[in-house]
């Protein structure tokens, strides 16, 4: 073939690629499409091979990750994408009223108010949000509406339930009896004192690897118990909270959000992997730039990053840090390493 069939054949299948990309095909898909051109277009060759290798794999930060990712590859099972897999493994735990960090039940404001932060971001770089939300039991699902139907990334408060009611979820009280009384015995003795230790935080961090090998993230929290009212932390903040690099690898974070803010950990964690980096590396030294920024002796971050080739890592300023790994063969709770 002469040098300018080539060029424009390399062009032609770029392009392909590309279109292929906006319309959310994956790789694979792509690749299969353009057959045998393939062997031309050494970039598209090489995802390939990986996205065969892809096998579905889900983290999930603390106990609750279990059901999360239980239910994650029942979505999965049932033709659903790596998004479909964080949205149902969120809202398993946001609709359960003893988790007292998470959705229905979660611990409220110092006011007594319910406001809940979620967010989500897919193999495409899309993320939507919704901070200080209050009465809507899913987040997390209104966070993925405000990414696939409004032209923004976040909606906050009163703007966000508006936007959620119009969307068709329902109004409930999110403060059920046990979270009053935690709040009513918190309000003896009134100590305003947002540090998070290992006991009192449980946000739920999903990240999720299909069999397309696209892969998505979901962060979603009531915050940081009896915080002030109107406080936001890092879980639905894109890039502290959750970010999600489809051609790289995607991460999360629980803890104190303050310190995840400060240091935009979960965009460092992916960057750090872009940069060669082991999921596990890149957690450990994206902790230790906490660690060498502040006195981190009464707060308590765990970051989680899966890689877009299903390896994963962990790891957490103190000990007491788990979560949840799971792929078609197996379930675990692991112990993340500390440090
Ligand atoms: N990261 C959350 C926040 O600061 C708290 C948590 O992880 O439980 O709101």
């Amino acid at each position: 073939m002469g040098k300018t069939n080539k060029s424009n054949r390399r062009e032609f299948i770029g392009r392909l690629a590309t279109i292929g990309g906006v319309l959310g095909l994956s790789p694979f898909t792509i690749n299969r499409m353009l057959g045998s051109e393939l062997t031309e277009f050494e970039g598209s060759q090489k995802l390939e091979l990986e996205a065969e290798k892809a096998q579905a794999t889900m983290v999930s930060t603390w106990n609750h990750g279990l059901i999360a990712n239980k239910v994650g590859f029942e979505a999965l099972a049932k033709g659903g994408s790596a998004l479909d897999m964080i949205e149902a493994a969120a809202r398993i735990v946001e609709k359960d009223a003893e988790g007292l960090s998470v959705g229905l039940g979660g611990l409220p404001d110092r006011d007594g108010i319910v406001t809940l932060d979620a967010c989500c971001m897919d193999h495409l770089g899309r993320a939507g949000s919704v901070a200080a939300l209050q009465d809507i039991m899913y987040p997390l699902s209104v966070a993925r509406k405000v990414m696939e139907e409004t032209p923004h990334v976040m909606l906050v408060g009163e703007g966000a339930k508006m936007f959620a009611l119009e969307q068709g979820f329902e109004s409930v009280n999110l403060l059920t009896e046990k979270a009053h009384e935690a709040w009513q015995k918190w309000k003896v003795k009134n100590e305003y004192k947002p540090v998070i230790n290992i006991e009192n935080h449980d946000t739920i961090g999903i990240l999720a690897l299909d069999h397309e090998g696209r892969l998505s993230g979901g962060c979603t929290t009531s915050g940081v118990s009896f915080k002030m009212h109107g406080r936001v932390g890092d879980s639905p903040i894109i890039g502290a909270g959750l970010f999600v690099d489809g051609n790289v690898g995607a991460a999360t974070a629980t803890g104190l959000g303050e310190a995840v803010m400060r240091t935009v950990g979960s965009f460092l964690v992916v960057e750090l992997m872009r940069g060669g980096m082991s999921p596990q590396d890149a957690c450990e030294t994206a902790v230790k730039r906490i660690i060498d920024s502040m006195d981190v002796t009464d707060l308590q971050v765990g970051y989680l990053a899966l890689d877009k080739h299903g390896n994963h890592g962990a790891h957490a300023i103190h000990g007491g840090f788990n979560y949840a790994l799971t792929t078609e063969k197996s379930s675990e709770l692991i112990n993340a390493s500390n440090g």
